[in-house]
């Protein structure tokens, strides 16, 4: 049984079998997901999306990419819809140095804003970083300052990239680190050193489909069926079990979302 932390559902590359491959990923094991809204017109798609299949969550964003967007006004509204069930977090939120294209002022104002308003609303948040480890790291250490987290993390440092040193701090703040498909790629060794130290109690596995996928699929749509594929990279970086890690992940994201470990959801 695995949660697949983070999963782009909604994206235009599942329309034509949305149903289908949600099904299958059921069948393979995938027990829950989180789709995540990077943007505000996203919101309510990933509502409905979650109200429609229990086992699926959502958690509601605002990509760096488009950071020129945040007001206070969308802040208020993400304290309202972290009433609904079906809310689970905040994010995708964050910077990012590589791709985006907003001034690094402005990233940094709309994460403090999506940061403020997700404490306010009691949820953990989903964090994206490319090429900014250093002053994401920064600005977290100085919004959490004397915060103590509502469970056992404030958030998670999704799909992360980092060095040895990034992940230690981060998992020292109080965060969980996202792998993907990447610690199954032959070159990232010094990926999988930085995870191996962080430890199997702060990991949790993602697929961030319909993107990364693992290496066996490189090129190829991807979608939670990956994560068995991820889970067996991992282990291998942690010297491990497959077990252990699908194990100790699972426990990780349901502390991450607080969410219920429950009994198991009937497939649909
Ligand atoms: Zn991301
Ligand atoms: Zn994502």
């Amino acid at each position: 049984m695995y949660i697949d932390t983070h999963v782009h559902l909604n994206d235009a590359q599942f329309d034509a079998d949305r149903g289908d491959v949600l099904a299958a990923c059921r069948t393979a094991g995938i027990d829950r997901l989180i789709e995540i809204a990077d943007a505000p017109e996203e919101w309510d798609k990933a509502v409905a999306l979650s109200r429609a299949r229990p086992f699926v969550r959502c958690s509601l964003g605002l990509h760096p990419y488009y950071a020129d967007r945040w007001s206070q006004e969308l802040g208020e509204r993400l304290g309202r819809r972290a009433e609904l069930p079906e809310v689970v977090a905040a994010g995708e939120i964050g910077l990012d140095y590589v791709k985006g294209k907003t001034e690094r002022a402005e990233q940094k104002r709309a994460l403090e804003g999506m940061l403020a308003a997700a404490w306010e609303a009691e949820l953990p948040v989903v964090i994206h970083c490319r090429g900014a480890y250093d002053d994401l790291l920064a600005l977290l250490e100085s919004f959490y300052k004397g915060k103590a987290p509502a469970g056992r993390f404030h958030g998670v440092l999704h799909c992360f990239s980092g060095r040895t040193e990034d992940a230690l701090r981060g998992r020292e703040l109080g965060f969980a680190l996202g792998v993907d498909g990447p610690v199954t790629y032959p070159k990232n060794d010094a990926l999988r050193q930085a995870l191996a130290a962080a430890g199997l109690d702060a990991l949790v596995l993602e697929t961030d489909s319909p993107y990364l996928p693992p290496q066996s699929a490189r090129g190829k749509r991807n979608d939670s069926r990956g994560l068995h594929e991820i889970a067996l990279g991992l282990a291998g970086a942690l010297k491990t079990s497959v077990d252990l890690v699908a194990q100790q992940t699972t426990r990780n994201a349901l502390d991450l979302y607080r969410m219920d470990a429950g009994s198991r959801l009937p497939p649909g």
